[in-house]
């Protein structure tokens, strides 16, 4: 049996109060910020300029990350390191790392080069960040 999605009313939306603590990392200052979230209404403190308010509701609506990892190659001693193209979303970073697991490079890259998409799991690719012959 398919249950219906479960839908707030506009009444419980006004009650929602979500307060967090977060680190913003756009910069290198890294202001500590206190966000909440009530009545629909975005509220920010400690952030030094307006973009600490853009990643608070960055984070608390749909968190991004950009992903650095490594894949391997066909020579055993050696791995590929690799980066996102994008940033995407942080709730897809276990998956994407699940795909790169299955990903052997087999030929010589150059730094900046596709490596793996990821459109089963979400937009953006792979590329190599470094040369490799
Ligand atoms: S709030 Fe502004 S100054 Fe502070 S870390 Fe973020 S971008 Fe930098």
């Amino acid at each position: 049996m398919l249950r219906k999605p479960y839908k707030a009313s506009a009444c419980y939306e006004r009650m929602v109060i979500i307060v967090k603590n977060l680190i913003c990392i756009t910069c290198p200052t890294g202001c500590r910020l206190e966000a909440e979230y009530a009545g629909g209404k975005l509220t920010v403190s400690g952030n030094g300029c307006k973009r600490g308010e853009e990643f608070a509701l960055a984070e608390l609506t749909n968190p991004m990350r950009s992903l650095t990892s490594t894949v391997r190659t066909a020579n055993p001693l050696m791995m590929l390191p690799v980066r996102t193209d994008r940033e995407i979303p942080k709730d897809k970073i276990g998956e994407v790392m699940k795909l790169l697991r299955g990903v052997v490079v087999e030929r010589p890259v150059t730094c900046g080069e596709i490596i793996a998409g990821l459109a089963p799991v979400c937009d953006g690719s792979m590329i190599a960040t470094c040369d490799m012959s």
